[in-house]
């Protein structure tokens, strides 16, 4: 974060953020970062040094709740003053205004472009109370934006909320239905972002692949990827893919878009019918392989990452089997495995049959089991290959470095270690550059350069 030397600044307090979250909250706190800093705060990342803290939080299961109040206590306790953003704060406002004294504000999911006046308002001894019931905002490109991702890494929201209503999911009464940018409008964000040197653009919303449905009346994703193939940035990525919007024109953009990295991140849930109907995601059904067949028959390279849900209520011994089967048979490169959160106000936290917490973390641990050597195969293959490395960390001293391939996204995946190097010719964070792969194991790579 940066620091403003202004005299003007002297009479403004300064602030400092929190951040909770997805990487969908990070873009919302990146645009309060940039709205604070245009008018003229002074922006900290150091919390005992500010005067206000702006927590952005996450309401998504129980875990997540948890880790945003106990920050919200420990910065109750040093007596700053506090502004509540973010989805604890769309889930919880009247709560949070009720019970701590410290928080001066709350803001809405659809509300965190207002942060400056709700800043004024505070500074002025207002308590204030900005949550729309019904979030419809998204930011876009004419929204300043303070990135914190680092030189070469940016993400890209291309719409925010969900028209879906998943059982188990508290994210469209946290964040709204779907409402998606135009491409033109997100194909200027990435030009901006090629400008300031980006080489990695991840493309985020709730289900990507619903991307433009709501807007142009039917999902514009592969138009999307067409349209950002022209803007020169060399890996484009796509998260959130729901399996049904992978038509063959979708991975037809995957496959002919050469800056699209062929990363399909498909949060597919569970494998077996009963439990995706019961989860109300019938359209997924019947159709888990044969979406998997689909992609490998047209990206036979395609990196595969999904997360799964074990202990969903009412999940039969045979059910959970079917999907350590569809575990071990599909090969994922990369697996996520939840146990189901009992999360009041989703359908799912008033059925019957809730499973015990020890059997679901037992289904955790097996389908971990079953994955890890595949990880490791799936990682082995690449020695002996020489990949593309965008460059992330440098150590002056030993010259040793680390980056991530195509096959790793930023925080959720591995990442590639490269070896002691001559320091003379070691190349600059933020380069992609060819890297030979002489190691793997269960998460990362190792190389050097080429
Ligand atoms: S598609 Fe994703 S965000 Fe939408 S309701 Fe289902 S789990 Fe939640």
């Amino acid at each position: 974060m940066h620091e403003q030397p202004s005299s003007e600044l002297n009479t403004k307090p300064t602030v400092a953020f929190a951040h909770i979250g997805c990487e969908k909250n990070l873009v919302d706190t990146e645009h309060m970062l940039g709205l604070l800093s245009q008018a003229g705060y002074r922006v900290s990342s150091n919390e005992s040094e500010a005067n206000v803290v702006v927590v952005n939080t996450c309401s998504f299961i129980q875990d997540a709740r948890e880790e945003s109040v106990r920050k919200l206590v420990q910065l109750a306790s040093q007596e700053k003053e506090i502004i509540i953003s973010g989805c604890l704060a769309q889930h919880f406002s009247d709560e949070l205004l009720e019970s701590l004294p410290q928080a001066k504000a709350t803001v809405g999911t659809g509300d965190y472009q207002h942060i400056v006046d709700v800043l004024k308002r505070v500074e002025l001894g207002e308590r204030v109370k900005k949550v729309s019931l019904t979030p419809t905002f998204v930011g876009d490109e004419n929204l300043p934006r303070y990135r914190t991702t680092g030189d070469a890494v940016a993400y890209l929201k291309v719409a925010e909320g969900c028209d879906y209503r998943c059982a188990f999911c508290i994210i469209p009464k946290l964040r709204g239905d779907q409402r998606s940018r135009s491409i033109e409008s997100i194909v200027s964000e990435a030009r901006l972002l090629a400008q300031q040197g980006i080489k990695e653009l991840i493309l985020i919303s709730q289900i990507t692949t619903n991307y433009g449905l709501d807007i142009y009346g039917k999902p514009k994703l592969a138009e999307l990827l067409f349209a950002l193939g022209e803007v020169d940035i060399p890996w484009i990525r796509v998260h959130y893919a729901y399996p049904t919007g992978l038509s063959k024109k979708v991975l037809n953009a995957f496959k002919e878009v050469p800056n699209v990295l062929p990363y399909l991140d498909l949060p597919l849930q569970h494998s077996h019918p009963d439990v995706l109907r019961a989860m109300n995601r019938p359209w997924q059904a019947d159709v888990n392989d044969s979406v998997l067949d689909r992609i490998r028959d047209q990206l036979p390279e395609a990196v595969l990452r999904t997360t799964l849900i074990v202990g969903f209520p009412g999940e039969t011994e045979t059910q959970f089997d079917h999907l350590a089967d569809f575990v071990q048979r599909q090969q994922f490169d990369h697996l996520g495995v939840f146990t189901f959160s009992q999360e009041e106000g989703t359908a799912a936290a008033a059925l019957p049959n809730q499973i015990d917490a020890e059997i679901a973390q037992a289904r955790k641990d097996k389908l971990m089991s079953i994955q890890q050597p595949i990880a490791e195969s799936r990682n082995m293959r690449f020695i002996g290959r020489t990949v593309d490395v965008l460059i992330e960390t440098r150590d002056l001293e030993t010259g040793e470095m680390t980056g991530r391939c195509a096959r790793f996204a930023p925080e959720v995946d591995g990442i590639v270690r490269l070896k002691s190097q001559d320091k003379t010719r070691t190349p600059m964070v933020g380069n992609i550059v060819p890297v030979l792969i002489t190691g793997a194991d269960l998460y990362d790579l190792t190389g050097e350069l080429v």
